[in-house]
């Protein structure tokens, strides 16, 4: 699969939001909004995606309102785009759902079905037939034809048939979540539930149509950074790999944006690290068999909604966003806070934490610098008030968590690294028996990163995998490293 950076999808979703950008920096924000569908398809222009412009706008429309933070599922297609800047530049707060789908996007993509391709070649062995349990297979016109109705997906024709001509088609979004909280509707719309959904963001990633968006704060954030209040920017440890240029220099292409400070959330990292050693400590001691970590938002949502047997052996230890906010509200207590984060997971987590007043992600970021033409590599060196450690600043790859605790351990023998490397069925089932039997059998503490890679790998991360780890690599390297517990 593509990385969200590398996909035509993301490459849209960016343009609307410099766009957004731009029309808000502009003298007449409302009537900038509503033309930017028009601005992209011009009359006359090239349609790269769609049957025709109408529809290529019509969706362009939708990106834009989720890319103004409202809710598709909730558009009324009379209200226009000026109205919903309006809107927008009018309220207080958005609603808790942190993810849309676009439905004029959406409607593209073909429902889950097993599918007989051209290849058949009407065969007389016709294996296809005899193997299919459910008679859901004929032959009409000397061709293998399914029967929607009765077929229950269980794939066996598609081993029987000799020409390959068999496939099933899925449905990327519904294929990518792990615990099935998003699916097609009778109209052919995927419609997500959010007592199921743990915010991973791998639908966001998954869909080919860049129908799964992020409801977007950017305009809420920018109305306060061009107020007479102090803003304060909280970064995720895995910002490091995804912007041109050094961290001190994104410090102060953020600050000429308008924040007043900027902190790394790994000097939270550092928090979380000695707090989750010591309970390790303390577990071991107790002879528990093993700990998961709690870092990863993503994970924390699967034990509060999928498996809240598992709770016990979970660390209680706070995220380093929880310690990174608290630090902040204690130094600046009348200023807003904004967590800069890879995925909807945290972004979720910045919407729990009542010290996080905004949440803004690594594409909105990138939207806000080239919107306002701020240029990283042109900006100055800034440094920041407490140096994190060489582990907290790993804390977004996978292994990082486990690593810094491990590090932080005075007794380092006594653990054994488990790393579950991204969240999806299988690792769901691994970690549901973990809760039932009380043992894990890969080791004693257990990192859990939702994403594949880590936070690196959250589906808001704009750089290449390959350049992010490098560039993170390097800045991790320059820190010192963490000291162990007395
Ligand atoms: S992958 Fe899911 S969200 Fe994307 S177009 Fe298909 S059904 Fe819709
Ligand atoms: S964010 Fe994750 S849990 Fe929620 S619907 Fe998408 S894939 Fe499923």
């Amino acid at each position: 699969m593509n990385t969200n950076s590398e996909t035509q999808a993301a490459h849209l979703k960016k343009e609307i939001l410099i766009r957004i950008v731009k029309a808000f920096n502009s003298n007449d924000f409302e009537k900038n909004t509503r033309l930017i569908p028009f601005d992209m398809r011009p009359k006359g222009s090239e349609v790269p995606f769609r049957c025709c412009i109408y529809k290529e706008r019509a969706i362009l429309k939708d990106r834009t309102i989720a890319g103004l933070g409202f809710a598709i599922e909730d558009d009324d297609e009379r209200k226009s785009l000026t109205e919903y800047a309006n809107e927008a530049l009018q309220r207080d707060a958005i609603d808790e759902k942190p993810l849309t789908v676009l439905d004029a996007a959406c409607k593209g993509c073909v429902p889950s079905r097993v599918f007989v391709t051209d290849l058949c070649q009407g065969c007389v062995a016709r294996p296809c037939t005899t193997t299919c349990k459910f008679g859901a297979i004929s032959i009409k016109d000397n061709r293998s034809v399914i029967d929607g109705s009765k077929c229950k997906s269980c794939k066996m024709c598609i081993s029987a048939c000799p020409y390959n001509a068999i496939v099933q088609i899925k449905v990327p979004c519904e294929d990518s979540c792990p615990v099935g909280a998003i699916t097609k509707n009778e109209h052919g719309l995927a419609e997500i539930d959010f007592e199921k959904c743990i915010s991973c963001g791998k639908c966001v990633s998954a869909c080919p149509f860049g129908a799964v968006h992020e409801k977007s704060q950017i305009i809420d954030i920018m109305k306060n950074l061009k107020s007479e209040k102090k803003v304060i920017a909280m970064i995720a440890p895995s910002i490091a790999g995804q912007f041109p240029g050094t961290m001190g220099q994104l410090k102060s292409a953020m600050i000429k944006a308008g924040f007043s400070d900027v902190y790394e959330v790994a000097q939270g990292a550092d928090i979380t690290t000695q707090n989750e050693a010591n309970e390790f400590a303390e577990k071991l001691e107790e002879n528990a068999e093993f700990m998961t970590t709690s870092c990863c938002a993503g994970y924390n949502e699967l034990v509060k909604k999928h498996i809240p047997e598992i709770l016990p052996f979970k660390s209680g230890t706070g995220t380093p966003l929880y310690y990174t906010a608290e630090i902040v509200k204690q130094d600046y207590p009348d200023a807003l806070t904004v967590f800069v984060s890879p995925c909807v997971a945290k972004r979720k987590e910045g919407m729990y934490n009542e010290k996080v007043d905004f949440v803004m992600n690594y594409e909105e970021l990138g939207a806000l610098l080239i919107g306002s033409k701020i240029e990283i590599t042109a900006c100055d060196e800034s440094t920041f008030v407490t140096e994190s450690s060489k582990q907290a600043r790993n804390f977004g790859v996978t292994g990082g968590v486990a690593a810094a605790v491990t590090a932080a351990s005075n007794s380092p023998e006594k653990i054994k690294q488990c790393l579950i490397n991204g969240l999806n069925k299988q690792t769901i089932r691994d970690l549901k028996k973990m809760a039932k039997t009380g043992k894990c059998d890969c080791g004693n503490l257990v990192e859990v990163m939702c994403c594949e890679g880590g936070c690196m790998g959250g589906n808001a991360t704009i750089n290449s995998k390959k350049t992010a780890f490098k560039k993170l690599a390097e800045y991790t390297n320059l820190g010192k490293d963490i000291q162990p517990n007395k």
